[in-house]
């Protein structure tokens, strides 16, 4: 099969398409073909070396496909089952192993390419809307990188249950999806804490969501009202650098938190509830899950290329 290889870390250009033998379904896994990979930051990290992986190296935790063959004690799928996943290993390929615990069971009526694109940044949504922060109706966040794919989903998610969500963007044409998902303003990266504050009669925001790390990371600090909440999620652009607690009290007692998917998936309840949460809200028309770039599964540098570039919008997607 082909499957994409990174035999040491650097830019886009190590991510090579090479031929490597099917993987083997040991006990409690389905070997599943492959029909739509999601490609996210977090790859872009392992593959530049910031978090380490070692090497060679197959990127991709997120995949939809059918289910070609099951390992032992394996009684929850058999072949010709739909799965996705958002926590396997090793997707960026045309077929690829995974717990069975671990994939879900996809709705009929819901294609694969949307179910390969939904997983890790439609759970991050979930998690960050209900879980690591709670903002109630009538409240008001922000998101930053609005029209990105967690963006998108997070921005659909609040709005939904009447929360007052500001996004920042960095073209027009991100602003008005931005704006077409729910946002009720969309933000420069230069003056939102200020434009938020004016927003909220000087109060400042309930939530800020921050996946974009070191740009916005003291703006966002700046824009929270007192015992307000930063949620730290990401670092497009960068890592945020060591930080002196004082600085909370400093903002209002506010508090930071640095959640990661995998705790909040802790449990087969917990994985069931959000993920039928979200087919739930796709079938009843009020969740979209924009593709907004596929690529050939070769092709992968260039889809790395296009996410830290900033020119993606919603879901990147890899093909076979
Ligand atoms: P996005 O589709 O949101 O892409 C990143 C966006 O960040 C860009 O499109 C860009 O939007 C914005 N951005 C701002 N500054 C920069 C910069 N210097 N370089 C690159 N991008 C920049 O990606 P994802 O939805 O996949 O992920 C968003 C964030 O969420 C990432 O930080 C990711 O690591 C994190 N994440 C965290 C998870 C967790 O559990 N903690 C799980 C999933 C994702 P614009 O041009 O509008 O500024």
């Amino acid at each position: 099969m082909r499957a994409i290889v990174a035999n040491e870390t650097g830019g886009p250009e190590v991510l090579r398409c090479e031929e490597r033998d099917v993987p083997a379904p040991g006990a409690g896994q389905v070997l599943v073909r492959t029909a739509a990979t999601g490609v996210n930051f977090i790859e872009t990290y392992q593959r530049s070396g910031i978090y380490d992986v070692p090497l060679p190296f197959t990127p991709g935790a997120e995949a939809s496909g059918t289910v070609i063959a099951v390992g032992d004690g394996v009684t929850e799928f058999g072949e010709g089952d739909r799965i996705t996943t958002a926590e396997a290993s090793g997707t960026y390929a045309e077929q690829f192993v995974v717990d069975a615990a671990k994939a879900v069971r996809v709705p009929d009526d819901l294609p694969l390419d949307v179910a390969g694109a939904l997983p890790l940044q439609g759970v991050t949504a979930h998690y960050l809307a209900t879980s690591s922060a709670h903002p109630e109706s009538g409240e008001t966040v922000i998101v930053h990188a609005g029209a990105g794919g967690v963006g998108l989903l997070l921005t659909q998610l609040l709005a939904a249950r009447g929360v007052r969500v500001l996004t920042t963007v960095s073209t027009p044409e991100k602003a008005e999806l931005s704006l077409a998902a729910g946002a009720s303003e969309v933000l420069g990266y230069d003056d939102f804490a200020d434009r938020a504050r004016e927003l909220t009669d000087g109060d400042g925001v309930a939530v800020v969501y921050d996946g974009v790390g070191a740009r916005t990371f003291d703006d966002s600090l700046r824009a929270l009202r007192v015992r307000g909440e930063l949620v730290l999620f990401g670092a497009a652009s960068g890592p945020v650098p060591a930080f002196d607690p004082q600085r909370l009290n400093a903002a209002g007692s506010v508090t930071l938190t640095r959640p990661s998917i995998g705790h909040f998936l802790r449990t087969p309840e917990e994985r069931a509830w959000r993920y039928t949460d979200l087919f739930d809200a796709i079938a009843a028309g009020h969740l979209d899950v924009r593709i907004g770039a596929r690529f050939p599964l070769a092709e992968a540098a260039e889809a790395h290329t296009a996410l830290e570039g900033r020119r993606t919008t919603g879901k990147v997607i890899l093909e076979p």
